[in-house]
């Protein structure tokens, strides 16, 4: 505490204009990056001319540097742009630059050094506007006016470069005035309001222009820095003296109601949460119609979305959709200040954005909307997590980022969900009022700057007074999860407990050992309020609870760990499964599940804990056991046990449709809304007669009046009658999807056809790449897909090769490397792997060759667990037929 605010005073009287990271326990030059650190950009005024018919850009930037010493040469990101000029205009010095295109760099030479203390750069430069999604793109999109184009930013992690020179690191943040000429009849939209606009002349064609001034915004970083323009509509509100708006393509707007609710009621939730008010005079929402390759973007005070996660149409939109909205616009807020306001100084501490976004917007969804029991939604979200985290190829939640190709890495089931856990947890053990109090320290003291884990910790441990650090540094700066071993006896009416915590891992034999302090919540089946945390240091800890019954470990399923019982206490367990709550339910059935992974639990004692699931109407649970089924089947992919298995799964499943019903009711809560069309889904998938001829009568009757298909179920349903079905049914829902006016609908018919089993047709659909039916920020993902459900892998991956190369210039940059080993890895066909390992892009650099070695062992394991797998399943699906 004291070194770090001497270190921030010393570096203050040195330089006022240092960066922020000077109040940071980590000084500024110290923290990671690639720019050299002595010139540092304070204001940044960019003058754009992006030509939307012939797609060059034009600009012309002014930088106000600071020197603190002299140089005589400067180095920022550009990639993809030319030079007209570079000069020092303080001093009149012309620089020569040279690029370099690998690291993404353009250095300035000058004749004569240029001396310490303040200069401006004039730079004059040319750029192109692609239609990938990153940097400055275009989305061309059809309307009921004929095919319009919209202009759309996509800067993080590092293509502001694409967009303009500079400074393009978090920790180098500045002030930004924008300025920029577009034709006059289009919507403009940067972070901060508009200060004015001016005609500006007229195009080739003689239509007008206008030149829009934006108010300069406040110190951020680069990846910040936001533009959209287009044919756009706003709706808005103002509250608590901000004007909130949605802006959407005409005639959209007022489906961005919903949205804007959610942002109203937020708003002021966020402002009391952080302590800090929403600093800018407005916040926009802006939704980009198809074309984006993430689900939403943070930049301050003007936030894009992909719109099927910003717009929301009573006749076509779901209520997961409706959810969905809601917590993607929390999470964006949620990034106004952490991540805005107060910003990672690198991208090893990526989850400080987003695990925490991750987290708030979860909070936040869950007080906001109580009926939405919406933490039992992001218990899958911490599966997810824990699947990645229990293998070798894992990363700790601070990620090491040795050169900004492994970028692309941060943003992963780590960083974001393994972040979101562990902060839970986190809070659980802190109290949500000292949490809380911590929060609002740090935010107010690195406000406009940077911070790091370290300066977290720092805070919540002054507002909690407890050792934050060492117990949080255990989940954030080592990799993996803890094992907590229970056992327990009954003595005198209390309940003796002894927990000893080792390391879970999967595939992983010689994973070395690993100590963590784990807060482990644990109370009596049926006396959950009661429940206590203790502290798991050193490898072990006892307790005593009062009263005898069955022990439950991670009660309330809020601890990021793997629990496992001593066999008595399992089956005590399983008796008492029936009076858990949901959250245990789940957080039960999803341990035992992963314990058969890691082989410390036979599979047939999760066959069986499946067969006794008979009265669970809980749909967490039945979520959990999907995810578990689906990697039973994929396993058995091939193998003779697989129609065993699939009979046996219809038979788990179909009592449970039964008991929710194909069709909505008034009684319905907001979770059984949810598990509909997964459980549809799955029925169709492991081919239950009754539900593949139920969505082929209930698809027809859509086919004339499309309001007989609920948008709930459409998905599954759709899904059902491709899989099911031939050339008819493929050809009869991509007409749908190229027709289809929302992309929300779009997606939901192009998905669908990933499901379809006729290999000449699955050929057919990795061709859909070759189109530009699916947006390029989609069809990594729709591809993936193909891959997943095909019982021919090798045919799709050998039909993806042979597309690769229309594919590959569709992804942004930093996500090729990681786009063929993510399909690779759904296979478990080691010739699939070294033909990956072949590719020139999967060493093409340290994040592509990360990402295919997390590949290759994921085949290694599926490998390996089928081996585990078939044999049991050979025994228990064949006594157990259904
Ligand atoms: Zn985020």
């Amino acid at each position: 505490m004291i070194r770090s605010l001497t270190i921030g005073l010393l570096l203050t009287a040195a330089s006022a204009a240092l960066p922020a990271g000077a109040q940071s326990s980590l000084p500024f030059d110290k923290i990671p990056g690639k720019l050299p650190k002595e010139v540092v950009p304070t204001a940044y005024r960019l003058d754009l001319k992006p030509d939307l018919e012939t797609l060059a850009l034009t600009g012309r930037e002014e930088i106000d540097i600071e020197a603190s010493k002299p140089v005589d040469t400067i180095t920022l990101d550009a990639i993809d742009l030319t030079f007209d000029s570079v000069v020092v205009k303080d001093l009149g010095e012309t620089a020569r630059v040279t690029l370099d295109a690998n690291a993404q760099t353009a250095t300035f030479h000058f004749a004569h050094p240029i001396p310490a203390g303040r200069h401006t750069l004039s730079i004059a430069y040319k750029g192109v506007i692609p239609q990938t999604p990153a940097g400055l793109y275009y989305n061309d999109y059809e309307s009921a006016q004929g095919k319009k184009r919209m202009l759309v930013s996509q800067f993080e992690a590092t293509d502001a470069r694409r967009a303009f020179p500079g400074w393009d690191e978090p920790a180098f943040k500045a002030t930004f005035a924008l300025s920029v000429t577009l034709p006059a009849d289009l919507a403009v939209i940067s972070n901060m309001p508009a200060a004015a606009e001016h005609p500006a002349g007229t195009d080739a064609h003689g239509a007008a222009l206008k030149k829009t001034d934006f108010v300069p915004t406040p110190r951020m970083s680069t990846y910040l820095l936001v533009l959209c323009a287009g044919d756009l509509e706003r709706i808005h509100e103002v509250t608590n003296g901000v004007d909130i708006g949605v802006w959407a393509v005409r005639g959209k707007a007022e489906q961005g109601r919903v949205a804007l609710e959610a942002a109203v009621r937020l708003l002021p939730y966020y402002n009391e949460y952080f302590g800090v008010n929403y600093p800018l005079p407005k916040m926009d929402m802006i939704a980009v119609p198809g074309n984006y390759q993430a689900g939403a973007m943070e930049n301050w005070g003007g936030l894009t979305y992909i719109d099927n996660a910003l717009l929301f149409d009573p006749k076509t939109s779901s209520e997961g959709t409706r959810q969905t909205i809601f917590y993607v616009v929390a999470h964006e807020m949620a990034h106004q200040w952490s991540g805005d306001l107060v910003t990672m100084s690198w991208w090893d501490n990526t989850w400080l954005n987003e695990g925490f976004a991750e987290w708030m917007d979860a909070k936040a969804t869950d007080a906001l909307n109580p009926s939405w029991q919406f933490w039992l939604n992001e218990h899958s979200g911490k599966e997810r997590a824990m699947a990645t985290d229990a293998h070798s190829t894992t990363h700790p939640i601070e990620i090491p980022i040795k050169d900004e190709s492994v970028i692309g890495e941060a943003f992963d089931y780590i960083s974001y969900q393994k972040g979101e856990a562990f902060i839970r947890m986190l809070e659980n053990w802190l109290g949500e009022d000292k949490f809380r109090a911590g929060m609002r320290r740090y935010m107010a003291k690195f406000a406009y700057g940077n911070a790091s884990t370290a300066d977290l910790w720092a805070e919540l441990g002054a507002a909690s007074g407890r050792d934050v650090a060492a117990m949080a540094g255990g989940f954030t700066a080592q990799k993996g999860i803890p094992l907590i071993s229970v056992e327990s006896r009954c003595e005198k009416g209390k309940t003796d407990i002894r927990l000893t915590q080792g390391r879970f891992t999967i595939n992983d034999p010689d994973a070395p050992a690993q100590s963590w302090q784990v807060p482990v919540q644990i109370a009596l089946v049926g006396q959950e309020n009661q429940a206590r945390t203790v502290l798991v240091e050193d490898g072990k800890a006892t307790t005593t609870l009062e009263g005898c019954g069955t022990v439950k470990a991670n009660s309330g399923d809020v601890g990021y760990y793997r629990t496992l019982y001593d066999r008595k206490g399992y089956k005590a367990l399983v008796a008492a499964y029936g009076r858990m709550k949901p959250a245990d339910r789940v957080n039960f059935v999803t341990d035992s599940w992963a314990l058969v992974a890691a082989g410390s639990l036979d599979p047939a004692a999760y066959f069986d804990l499946l067969g006794s699931l008979k009265s669970e109407t809980a749909p967490v649970v039945w979520t959990g056991v999907l995810t578990s089924l689906v990697e039973i089947d994929e396993s058995l992919r091939g193998s003779p046990e697989r129609a065993a298995f699939r009979q046996f799964a219809i038979g788990l499943l179909t009592p449970v449709l039964d008991h929710f019903g194909w069709d909505a009711k008034p009684s319905d809560d907001s979770q059984t809304k949810l598990i509909r069309s997964p459980l549809i889904g799955a029925l169709g998938r492991y081919g239950s007669a009754v539900v593949v001829a139920e969505s082929r009568r209930r698809f027809a009757a859509f086919e004339t009046d499309p309001a007989a298909l609920p948008p709930d179920i459409r998905a599954a349903v759709i899904a059902n009658v491709v899989r099911a079905g031939g050339k008819t049914e493929f050809d009869k829902v991509r007409a749908l999807g190229r027709q289809a006016s929302s992309t929300e609908e779009k997606l939901r018919y192009y998905f669908a056809l990933a499901a379809v089993k006729d290999p000449a047709l699955t050929d057919e659909a990795v061709k859909i790449a070759l189109t530009d039916e699916i947006s390029n920020g989609r069809v990594g993902r729709f591809l993936y897909e193909v891959e997943r459900q095909s019982d021919d892998q090798l045919r799709v991956w050998h039909d993806i090769l042979e597309v690769r190369p229309t594919l590959l210039p569709k992804l942004p940059e930093e996500f090729r490397g990681q786009a063929l080993p993510g399909v690779a890895g759904l296979t478990s066909d080691p010739a699939i792997g070294r033909e990956l390992q072949a590719l020139p892009e999967a060493s093409a650099n340290e994040g592509a060759r990360i990402a295919t070695a997390k590949a290759i062992e994921a085949i290694d394991w599926k490998v390996r667990f089928r081996a585990l797998l078939v044999p049991a399943a050979e025994t228990w699906f064949k006594g157990h037929k259904s």
